[in-house]
């Protein structure tokens, strides 16, 4: 991998460069230990992925072929860096063969997931006015309150995908299809906005609400195809977003009336919760959402993601 991160806990991700790797560190221990007659300095860091220890290869000797500096996970806890989720490494993109079927499940709650809960109800506006950017519709909170349920009840913190940057992401790929129809699109929505007209008896008002005109009409998002691959030592991320007409098929299933495929960027996901908090924009309601529907799907859990959220400092 060509990005570090400098603790499990860490949102922010950096490229993996001598200039940033001395910047971040300053080479201070757990990061950088001097060489001790080894061949080159000793450098650690954490995978952006999985937040597993990594060794770091080539910040300080030339590799062969004029090959960049690369991390690559020590596969066991190291000193310094508490943090070590075995199933999380299994699991992580840089490790694994192939991608993850929508249905594969992680075995257990601890390590990773659990910090995925943490993260996506305390950064639940964060993560609504991420896809709101990029559907362009502004995702109300009734809709909001829905996606989260869906997700929380197929249990997508679980997902052998998931990690927790690509987390606002994953909140709308663990959804089936859902009607849009009577939210707002936002002016630059050209995708959708050019989908709906395509669907019979569907408008979009002035004031950008979905609407019918006078016949029944509905329009569906669906999100798919999550493909994350290993492209020149860095994730790639891709998923489908698919516009839903009313109308069928011969076969009765809906007719897509748009379609694209965008890359996911975790590091504005990472930017947005890294922010200092007078810079930030926060959304109460959202927030507050985001509670409600993790004690109405498990009391026990939501009580031990308040109290990680009350003491950020742990990721165990
Ligand atoms: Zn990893």
């Amino acid at each position: 991998m060509r990005e570090f991160r400098l603790q499990a806990n860490s949102e922010m991700r950096f490229n993996l460069t001598r200039e940033s790797f001395e910047s971040q560190t300053r080479k201070r221990r757990p990061w950088f230990e001097p060489a001790h007659g080894q061949a080159e300095d000793v450098c650690h860091a954490v995978c952006p992925e999985c937040r597993n220890p990594i060794r770091i290869i080539g910040l300080y000797v030339p590799l062969p072929n004029g090959q960049s500096a690369y991390g690559r996970h020590t596969g066991m806890q190291q000193k310094g860096f508490p943090f070590f989720d075995a199933e999380s490494f299994a699991l992580c993109p840089y490790v694994r063969k192939g991608k993850p079927s929508r249905s594969a499940r992680r075995k257990s709650i601890e390590g990773l997931p659990l910090y995925i809960l943490q993260i996506l109800v305390g950064n639940f506006d964060h993560a609504i006015r991420i896809l709101r950017e990029d559907t362009g519709v502004n995702i109300s909170r009734t809709l909001a309150g829905k996606l989260l349920a869906n997700y929380l009840g197929t249990r997508g913190y679980l997902y052998a995908g998931a990690s927790v940057s690509n987390t606002p992401w994953m909140l709308a790929y663990m959804n089936p299809a859902f009607s849009i129809f009577g939210q707002f699109l936002q002016e630059e929505a050209t995708l959708i906005r050019n989908a709906v007209a395509a669907v019979p008896g569907a408008i979009v008002q002035p004031d950008g609400k979905i609407w019918k005109d006078g016949s029944f009409a509905d329009v569906g998002l669906t999100f798919a195809h999550h493909n994350p691959r290993i492209v020149d030592n860095r994730l790639v991320e891709t998923l489908k977003l698919w516009v839903l007409s009313h109308e069928q098929t011969r076969d009765g299933n809906a007719k897509i009336v748009g379609r694209t495929k965008f890359t996911i960027r975790p590091e504005r996901f990472e930017a947005l919760i890294s922010a200092p908090a007078h810079r930030q924009r926060r959304n109460t309601d959202l927030l507050d959402i985001a509670k409600a529907c993790l004690i109405a799907h498990d009391v026990a859990l939501a009580e031990r993601v308040f109290q990680a959220l009350e003491n950020p400092t742990t990721i165990d």
